[in-house]
């Protein structure tokens, strides 16, 4: 096949021809040409935040979790203590690199298909004082739940803790707004909503907490408030910049203003979740999710209850005719996911939803009907 399959996965993403064809010259490190390129980037990335007064924004090379790893390790004291609002997978992850950073960490464990609970994390920290940070997942592209932002935000800044906020897979396409939601450091990366390839992070940091983030890290590499200070006085990157990378999100970010910024990414997203949704129901699939809980950016549905189903054989089937699923990632119940963001469209979608129906065919299931339990 010469054309790409469509991903339907949380990232990396399906990215458009120009995106592509961005990556293809080579750039000097230190070539001012390349710097302006990274410069432009992070006034972008700033803009989309409204945080231009509020926050400085530092790219570091490498996947999404390079760039939460670094944002723990360099926004927590030592001897800080981190509060993690758990509902699933990612939140796990952002837990246990904290652990490994040497941070003292506790975890608040809310079931997967729900929202992380604003109430419980008032009484939490009112019962906790030796809490100095407080970790949220926005989407928690586990299960797809979204989580309570805005109250969370309210909560931390109102009882003066830190909030470092994984906005990995919300970035760009849900709204985010540094002039009413205070945070102290907030993650995302180029290869997520913002249509770029994947292979560096970017983390926000509020001005003022920066100073005082200064020998936090016991990582060099991953040292956030290093790399500002050497990115500030030089233009450069302090090590190997991912030239390609950059160049592709330059150009991603020019498509991304062109369609109309943020509420215009999440209209196509939100179009992108009520086609597939629609589509899978008439298919007899279910998603695990209530509606209601549920951000546009990936759906979680129940695999179906016919024997013959096997999510390999299924996957197979489905990229055989040019669409990529994904597994799911929960552990009580067996899932798949199907992402709806990328540069694709309900066109694509509806494809997509034709190459499902045609595998459960290929396997002998007539409906994607989950057990009558679930
Ligand atoms: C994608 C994602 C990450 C980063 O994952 P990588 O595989 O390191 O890119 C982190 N958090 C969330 C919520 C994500 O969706």
């Amino acid at each position: 096949m010469s054309h790409d399959r469509i991903l339907l996965t949380p990232g990396p993403l399906t990215t458009s021809l120009q995106t592509k064809l961005a990556m293809l010259r080579d750039w000097g490190s230190w070539d001012a040409e390349f710097n302006v390129v990274t410069a432009r980037v992070r006034q972008s990335l700033l803009r989309i935040v409204h945080g231009e007064e509020t926050h400085v924004v530092v790219p570091l090379q490498g996947s999404g979790t390079f760039s939460v790893e670094a944002a723990v390790a360099t926004v927590v004291p030592r001897r800080g203590h981190v509060l993690v609002l758990d509902n699933g997978a990612y939140c796990k992850r952002a837990a246990r690199l904290t652990t490994m950073m040497d941070r003292r960490c506790t975890v608040m464990s809310f079931p997967d298909h729900e929202p992380v609970s604003p109430a419980a994390l008032r009484e939490k920290l009112a019962g906790d004082a030796s809490i100095t940070h407080v970790i949220l997942i926005h989407c928690e592209t586990g299960a797809g739940v979204l989580n309570p932002l805005a109250e969370v935000a309210e909560i931390c800044a109102a009882q003066g803790k830190g909030l470092i906020i994984d906005a990995m897979s919300s970035f760009a396409a849900l709204e985010i707004d540094a002039r009413k939601t205070r945070f102290d450091a907030l993650i995302a990366a180029s290869g997520k909503c913002l249509e770029g390839v994947p292979g560096m992070g970017f983390v926000f940091i509020r001005k003022a907490v920066l100073d005082g983030c200064a020998g936090n890290s016991q990582s060099l590499a991953m040292d956030l408030h290093d790399q500002y200070v050497y990115m500030e006085k030089t233009g450069q990157w302090r090590f190997t910049p991912p030239t390609h990378v950059v160049v592709a999100l330059a150009e991603a970010i020019a498509q991304f203003e062109a369609e109309g910024g943020q509420p215009a990414r999440l209209d196509r997203y939100t179009r992108n979740y009520e086609t597939l949704v629609s589509g899978m129901g008439a298919l007899g699939f279910k998603p695990f999710l209530d509606p209601a809980v549920q951000a546009p950016i990936i759906v979680t549905f129940h695999a179906p209850a016919h024997p013959n189903y096997d999510f390999k054989r299924f996957y197979d089937a489905a990229k055989a005719r040019g669409f990529i699923l994904y597994p799911g990632k929960l552990t009580q119940v067996e899932t798949f996911r199907v992402g709806c963001i990328g540069a694709i469209t309900p066109v694509e979608i509806e494809q997509a939803v034709h190459a499902v129906a045609l595998a459960l065919k290929d396997l002998g299931i007539p409906s994607g009907a989950p057990a009558a339990h679930l």
